[in-house]
């Protein structure tokens, strides 16, 4: 979801690589979950995301929409969030000591935080979020170990094509009608959230069913 502020709002000004160092490193979040709380529906969740709550809960995408997370619409498509629930507007991920149950699965955005993704015309680069983390004693750690992501260069590839698929779908999708829309908006949702990752090559098979409907959407 885009965000209409400028990067001196909100952040250092900087903007970093997975090399640079950054003060983003919270130690544990020991006796914090703020960021796990009253987030709305900004937790967004990219088809690897879903893959690896799949992976990780043993639950199929209608049993984590059952109880952890909803369908939003960003920027005129429907992709699912992380669901805050109950007076505390907590993700229903949080345990009982406040700490993330699913921390070694955990969503894309939630590995970046307190770091935040600016894109620009040829790929995208991290900022440091000023005003969202209360811990001010934050070390500095390197960006690629902060999001502890395997095959960082092949994953930051993966998003940036997501990202600008979503951009093109979109722009696309301004002039539908609500049943065009609607069909669209079903149509992405069944291939890439309902329907399983079944193979061990999450990559590969994104790229293939990106391809497909690119063909049939004639994109
Ligand atoms: S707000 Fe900062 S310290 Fe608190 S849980 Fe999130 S990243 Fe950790
Ligand atoms: S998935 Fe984990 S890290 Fe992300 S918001 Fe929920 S509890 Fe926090």
């Amino acid at each position: 979801m885009r965000r209409q502020v400028s990067l001196e709002e909100i952040s250092d000004g900087k903007l970093y690589t997975a090399q640079d160092l950054v003060k983003a490193d919270c130690r544990g979040c020991e006796g914090c979950s703020a960021c796990c709380r009253g987030m709305g529906q900004s937790v967004l969740l990219d088809p690897l995301d879903v893959r690896m709550l799949e992976r990780g809960t043993g639950k199929d995408f209608a049993g984590l929409l059952a109880a952890h997370i909803e369908l939003c619409v960003a920027d005129g498509i429907v992709l699912p969030c992380l669901k805050m629930a109950g007076d505390e507007e907590a993700c229903t991920f949080l345990d009982g000591e406040g700490r993330c149950s699913v921390h070694a699965f955990r969503p894309g955005i939630c590995r970046l935080f307190p770091l935040g993704r600016y894109y620009e015309e040829s790929g995208f680069r991290y900022f440091l979020q000023t005003r969202e983390c209360p811990k001010k004693d934050r070390s500095k750690i390197r960006v690629r170990k902060w999001l502890d992501i395997p095959d960082l260069e092949i994953y930051e590839e993966y998003i940036l094509t997501w990202h600008r698929f979503l951009q093109v779908c979109e722009r696309e999708s301004k002039d539908l009608d609500g049943d065009s829309l609607r069909i669209l908006q079903t149509y992405l949702l069944r291939t890439f959230y309902e329907t399983p990752w079944l193979g061990e090559d999450f990559y590969s098979e994104f790229y293939a069913r990106l391809a497909q409907v690119k063909e049939r959407l004639g994109l």
